[in-house]
């Protein structure tokens, strides 16, 4: 068996028998890896701590040549993104870029700066502004599907190749791939997006991560760019990405308690007259 060393994120883990568990990691050399860590259900185990999903850690592994599955030797933590566990919003939108590695990322032929950009992802996660939470994701998806070669087709009508231009109706297929124009998107194909939504899906490719918290989406495009994770990528995966509908979930309600706060607490005027009134 031949040792070697990875930096390496925790995507999922499940129990083998009463004391170990298999882990599945994405790693930054050698793609996704499944790997037994023996003693890890064990109270005490030196691996516990860092086998928690989500975690980045550092492995030592054996390398089985019989089999598909490593096994651990030594495991360090270098984050646990304590800063994403601990928000309830920021963990949905951790569970969901780990669902969607699982269900697009398919065994060792991958990439080392697939996994930069995980990483990178995640420490963004863990501080930027809530409210630039989905753009930093929409961003991720489209990223993610370039590397992976499931970019959606941007350049022109998936169907005739006819440019889009700006004052032209132009829709969106997840089913077909990209971009749809008025005359291919007959009998109802696709979804009316408007022009500078396909700009953004653009944009969002490339730009700095470090810049995405200063964008501001208007609603309309925030709203449209949301076919990517409900019909693009499901169409390209075959399988809905299930903990999208977390982050709804998570996000309405806590819309619902600050919109119950602002209405239930008196405002500063109520308050100061109150106070003279005794
Ligand atoms: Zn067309």
């Amino acid at each position: 068996m031949k040792l070697y060393k990875t930096d390496a994120i925790v995507l999922s883990d499940s129990d083998l028998g009463d004391q170990d568990k298999i882990i599945t990691l994405l790693s930054h050399r050698y793609g996704k890896i499944r790997a037994v860590a023996k003693g890890a259900r064990r109270l005490k185990s030196r691996f516990a701590p860092a086998m928690q999903m989500l975690s980045y850690v550092t492995a030592v592994l054996y390398k089985s040549k019989r089999i598909e599955v490593d096994t651990f030797n030594e495991c360090k933590i270098n984050s646990s993104f304590l800063g994403i566990r601990n928000e309830l919003l920021r963990l949905a939108y951790g569970y969901y870029s780990i669902e969607l590695i699982m269900k697009c990322v398919h065994g060792a032929e991958t990439p080392p700066f697939l996994f930069d950009l995980v990483l990178k992802i995640l420490f963004l996660l863990e501080k930027i502004p809530k409210e630039s939470l989905p753009v930093l994701m929409r961003s991720f998806e489209l990223r993610m599907l370039t590397i992976l070669g499931y970019r959606p087709y941007l350049a022109g009508c998936v169907e005739c190749h006819q440019k889009v231009e700006k004052n032209r109706r132009v829709f969106f297929s997840g089913y077909e791939g990209g971009i749809l124009c008025a005359n291919c998107s007959k009998e109802k194909r696709g979804k009316l997006v408007s022009f500078e939504t396909i700009q953004w899906m653009k944009f969002l490719r490339t730009v700095s991560l470090d810049k995405l918290a200063n964008l501001k989406l208007s609603h309309r495009v925030s709203e449209e760019l949301k076919i990517i994770p409900k019909s693009y990528i499901p169409h390209r995966v075959g399988e809905e990405v299930l903990s999208y509908t977390f982050i709804e979930t998570v996000q309405a309600l806590e819309t619902e308690v600050e919109t119950a706060k602002k209405t239930s607490s008196p405002s500063t005027e109520t308050r100061v007259s109150w106070i003279d009134q005794e």
